[in-house]
Order: structure tokens, then C-alpha cells, then sequence
């Protein structure tokens, strides 16, 4: 049996040229540039709530990283560097490998340096700690929305919760379309170009982990405002056309999580500069709606009827579906 010291050595002890010292003392040292500030954040996931127990591990590297660097993004900041907490069962070697290729691979595109961490044995548990660094002042956050902004989405909408309806058999794809699907749930694009370029000109934003009426509503929340949505301005992906029962369609678009793409609001001033953004990222960005007086959040049909949503909040919505045997969000239930 490796011992814990020759796991590290072996699977997370890679260089980290951006950091003063990093993996293999007592703790990691890290100079922040000047003129900017530390933005930290940390995600859990944990077997059998938030990932399959017998996922395919280098995804899981891939998306354990990609989910803490969403959350970067939706602040406007730039990734450097990443703290690995991990509980595993068992010193599975090729279980490591796979996921430490996994996890460089996204690592190194964004420039993002492993620098310390834990691995201790236990359920199997990742824990990432993300640390970036954005110009003093220019953080995005949830609370700057206003009446009259408008309301815009990056990429397409559902494709991870109608992946996951997939595997769990409640719907049936053709093999082309369930791929698909499976690479949104599997390897979300952490969408931190598009965060970076929409300081200041979003006025809010959020990352899309739970379902979009639930992230929306931490906005509205934060920011003390309501919202109008056109249920027919939402950018679906395609696969939910594809004779996806309407509920389940319109399910994942509302409520389904994990789609790791960003909201945020922007006074209509900006349509312009975010229509440019869109052809320079080679991302769709949709306006959906528009930020409203009030608190209320409606999501209107082509004719203009509100959707039924249920009237206690967004919370109970995204957990409509908790009868599955792990639930989409990686917040757990
Ligand atoms: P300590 O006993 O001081 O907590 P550890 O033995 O836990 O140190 O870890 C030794 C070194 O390896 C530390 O620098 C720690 O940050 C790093 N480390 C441990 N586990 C991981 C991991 N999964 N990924 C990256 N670095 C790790
Ligand atoms: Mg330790």
C-alpha cells in the first residue's frame, strides 16, 4: 500500500510556477498582485449526492476544479491558484492518475497552480479551495441588480439535467444527443473569459449550479428586486427539442442544475458591448428578461401568461424532483 506522502508525491506535486512555495510544507505561499484582491471560494462534492460513486474519475477531476472556477467566474475574477482536500476509501492508484490528469488538464488552461491540500482516508470526498485575484473594487457580485436592467444567460440551458434525466432513465435520447448532454454534465466550461470581460459592465452575476430560477433568485434576493422572464427567449439546448416530454423540458430549463453557465444583469446601455463579448467569446449571450420592482419572479409564455411556478419560492421548484436517488445540485438538498 503507497503511503499518503508517495500519493501526493505521485499524483499532486506538480510545479507550481505562480505561487512562491506550494505543495510540500507546512502551508503554500502566494504573493497577490499588486492593485488587486483575494476572491476565495470552496465547493464540496461528495459520492452518491453529487457525482455517481463509480464516476469516471479523470471527468471528475475535470469537473471537481471546473465547478470552484465557475464560482470565480461569476465574480469577474481571475483563477491562480487551488487547494485539494480529498477523503478516499481506499489508495486506489489508477483511480488517482485518472483523476489528477483530469484535474491538471483544466488546471493548466487557465493557469491555475495546485498548491496544497489534503488526502486522508474516508467516503469519497473532493473538496477544492479556489483562490483568484480581481482589481480592487471590480468584483462582481449578486447584489447590484436594478429595475430596468436586463437579464442575460451565457450558452444553453439544461443540457446537464437532461443528461443526468438520461442516465437515471427517466427519458430516452438517441445515443448523439445523450453524449452531448453527458459532456454538460460531465466536463462544464467554467465560463471565466466572459466573467473577466463583464466587469464593469454586468451589474450582478451568478453561476448557474442549481437551476436558473434558484441562482436568479439569490440575485434578486441580494440585489432587493423582482424579475420578468420570457420563457421563449431561454436557449435551450437543442437535445430538449428533440421530443423531450414538455415537463421534463421545461424542468431542466428552470430548474436544472449544473449547467456551470453565468447570469447576470446589465443595464440596456450594454447590449451592445455584450453583443460584441458574444462574437469575440464565440458564446452565445441571451437576453432573457428584465429586472423588475418588487421581488416577485415571473417567467411569462409567448402570449404573455405567467408560468405556473409554485408560489413558496424557488427552492421548493428546484427541489421538485427529490425523489432521485442524488439530487442535480451540487448543494445537495
Ligand atoms: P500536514 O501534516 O502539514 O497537514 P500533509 O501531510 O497533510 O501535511 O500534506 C503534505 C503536503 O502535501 C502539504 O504541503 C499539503 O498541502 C500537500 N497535500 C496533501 N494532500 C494534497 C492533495 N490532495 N493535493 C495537493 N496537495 C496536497
Ligand atoms: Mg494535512
Amino acid at each position: 500500500m503507497p503511503s499518503e506522502f508517495e500519493l501526493i508525491a505521485r499524483h499532486f506535486s506538480r510545479a507550481s510556477p505562480g505561487a512562491r512555495l506550494g505543495v510540500g510544507d507546512d502551508a503554500a505561499l502566494c504573493t497577490v498582485s499588486t492593485g488587486m484582491e483575494l476572491a476565495v471560494s470552496t465547493d464540496m462534492l461528495l459520492a452518491g449526492r453529487h457525482f455517481l460513486p463509480d464516476a469516471e474519475p479523470e471527468a471528475l477531476g475535470h469537473k471537481t476544479l471546473a465547478v470552484n472556477l465557475s464560482d470565480l467566474a461569476a465574480m469577474g475574477a481571475r483563477p491562480r491558484w487551488a487547494l485539494l482536500a480529498i477523503a478516499l476509501p481506499q489508495a486506489d492508484e489508477d483511480w488517482l492518475a485518472a483523476f489528477s490528469l483530469g484535474f491538471y488538464a483544466l488546471a493548466g488552461r487557465y493557469g491555475v497552480d495546485l498548491i496544497g491540500g489534503d488526502t486522508t482516508r474516508g467516503p469519497l470526498t473532493l473538496c477544492v479551495t479556489i483562490l483568484g485575484e480581481v482589481e480592487a473594487g471590480q468584483a462582481l457580485t449578486r447584489a447590484g441588480s436594478r429595475p430596468g436592467d436586463d437579464v442575460w444567460v451565457s450558452g444553453r440551458l439544461g443540457g446537464a439535467a437532461l443528461g443526468l434525466a438520461h442516465l437515471q432513465g427517466r427519458v430516452k435520447l438517441d445515443p448523439r444527443l445523450a453524449a452531448e448532454c453527458r459532456l454538460r454534465l460531465d466536463r462544464p466550461e467554467p465560463r471565466v473569459a466572459l466573467g473577466r470581460a463583464l466587469r464593469g459592465v454586468a451589474s450582478a452575476a451568478i453561476d448557474l449550479s442549481d437551476g436558473l430560477l434558484a441562482d436568479l433568485g439569490h440575485i434578486l434576493e441580494r440585489s432587493g428586486v423582482g424579475a420578468e422572464l420570457e420563457f421563449a427567449r431561454l436557449p435551450a439546448e437543442p437535445a430538449l427539442a428533440a421530443g423531450v416530454p414538455e415537463d421534463l423540458a421545461r424542468h431542466c430549463l428552470l430548474a436544472g442544475g449544473d449547467d456551470y453557465e453565468l447570469i447576470f444583469t446589465a443595464p440596456p446601455a450594454q447590449e451592445g458591448a455584450i453583443a460584441a463579448l458574444a462574437q469575440r467569446l464565440g458564446l452565445p449571450l441571451t437576453r432573457i428578461g428584465r429586472i423588475v420592482e418588487g421581488q416577485a419572479l415571473t417567467v411569462r409564455d409567448a402570449q404573455g401568461r405567467p408560468l405556473a411556478i409554485p408560489a413558496h419560492g424557488f427552492d421548493h421548484f428546484a427541489d421538485q424532483n427529490d425523489n432521485r436517488p442524488w439530487p442535480i445540485s451540487r448543494h445537495g438538498p
